[in-house]
């Protein structure tokens, strides 16, 4: 499951853990995207938060990882580039790629979407707000799921704290605990670690029609 992360929530959570029960999946590998890009108008927080997050939140279940293939590559994230190195890294495993309903209806806009298909079979789940559709995708090459609604995004999550309101019960308590210790989301804060403490990406960019779809 590819994804920002920033920071990760009980969505993301919930959609891996009902595709891994439904499809029998060995593992779910939550990779976060590349070093900080501006979307939507907003700095994303540092790769190395939001890597940590997505661990801190994973940690408990046997069933997930965390993988850094996309934040340890130079350059804008695309998932073909995702699922070739975890093709790579596991050449035997059978790859299930899990994605949102909006990030599903963007897929065709993807860097070599045509390529994608050969590389993993693609599951979309339901998310509230969002139309689920496979329209104009191959139907053997993908599957859709519908999974608990679960009306949650990191921008809601990441606005809350903004606005010193709770995110207790949508993120996992650690991220909670987490998101307050280095006071990311805080007013004018850009969440980068401080300088010695770990990777800081580039200044933010614009993202790709694709980055920002994830
Ligand atoms: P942002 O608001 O910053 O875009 P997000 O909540 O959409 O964050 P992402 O990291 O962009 O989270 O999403 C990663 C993947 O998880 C995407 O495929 C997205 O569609 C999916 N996803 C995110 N939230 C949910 C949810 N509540 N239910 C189902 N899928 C979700
Ligand atoms: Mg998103």
């Amino acid at each position: 499951m590819g994804g920002t992360f920033d920071p990760i929530h009980h969505g993301h959570l919930v959609a891996a853990s009902e595709v891994q029960a439904e499809f029998d999946l060995d593992e779910v590998v939550f990779v976060p995207t590349g070093d900080p890009w501006q979307k939507s108008g907003q700095p994303v927080s540092a790769a190395e938060h939001r890597y940590l997050m997505t661990v801190i939140a994973t940690a408990s279940n046997p069933g997930f990882s965390v993988s850094r293939v996309d934040i340890d590559r130079d350059g804008p994230t695309y998932t073909i580039d995702t699922l070739r190195d975890l093709h790579a890294q596991r050449p035997h495993a059978e790859l299930f790629f899990i994605t949102g309903a909006d990030a599903l209806s963007h897929i065709l806009t993807w860097k070599d979407a045509a390529e994608l298909w050969g590389l993993a079979h693609f599951i979309g789940v339901t998310r509230p707000g969002h139309v689920l559709t496979d329209k104009g995708l191959p139907d053997d090459k993908v599957t859709l799921q519908e999974v608990p609604a679960m009306a949650i995004s990191s921008t809601d999550c990441r606005v809350r704290v903004t606005s010193r309101l709770p995110v207790w019960y949508l993120v996992p308590d650690g991220v909670v605990q987490y998101i307050k210790k280095y006071a990311l989301y805080a007013p004018g804060a850009l969440g980068a670690l401080s300088a010695g403490e770990g990777t800081v990406g580039a200044l933010p960019r614009r993202p790709t029609k694709e980055t920002s779809a994830r």
